[in-house]
């Protein structure tokens, strides 16, 4: 049975007793995650999220980056689109996570490693790439602070998930980005 056939599977026995299909397009809570695509890094497991509860973007490491500013003006724009002047404001809860591939790519020889057989620019890797979770939280938080894109209201906090324990552990409190 191929991988595909297999999802399918679980996926009738997913719809055979569904019956959630009324949910509202607009999220229950408030708070939107981004986190790795890492397959030890669901957030509907770690995070206990139902249907219809929250906004989540993945990516590589749960980095920010140009599609991750761009989401986020998205789904801000279309929330007062679908809900109007009265629309709820977002915040953003950042989650990296303990071993993610990314670490990997903190050492040049790797990098440019992953560069040559991926034709990624190297500057790309580096800007992704992830020595220490304080810094990358910190340059994350200051790249959406420096977004032409991003909403000034933005509460943004940053957490990091240990895949060893499960546990997740606040590292930057909920704070306003106070744009300029
Ligand atoms: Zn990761």
């Amino acid at each position: 049975m191929s991988d595909l056939d297999t999802l399918y599977d679980r996926n009738k026995e997913f719809s055979r007793t569904f019956d959630r299909g009324d949910l509202p397009i607009l999220p229950r809570r408030l708070t939107i995650v981004l986190t790795c695509v890492d397959s030890r890094v669901d957030p509907a497991h770690f995070l206990g999220l139902e249907l219809g509860d929250t906004l989540v973007l993945r990516n590589s490491g749960g980095r920010v980056t140009d599609d991750v500013e761009r989401d986020i003006a998205l789904l801000s724009g279309m929330t007062r689109l679908v809900a109007g002047d009265g629309a709820p404001r977002f915040s953003l809860a950042i989650v990296h996570h303990t071993d993610c591939g990314l670490e990997r790519i903190a050492a040049p020889g790797p990098r440019q490693a992953l560069s040559q057989s991926t034709g990624l620019e190297p500057k790309v890797l580096e800007k992704l790439a992830i020595s220490d979770h304080k810094t990358s939280f910190m340059d994350d938080i200051e790249r959406l602070r420096a977004s032409d894109l991003i909403p000034p209201g933005l509460e943004v906090s940053a957490h990091l998930y240990d895949v060893k324990s499960g546990r997740m552990s606040q590292a930057v409190p909920p704070t306003p980005l106070n744009k300029d």
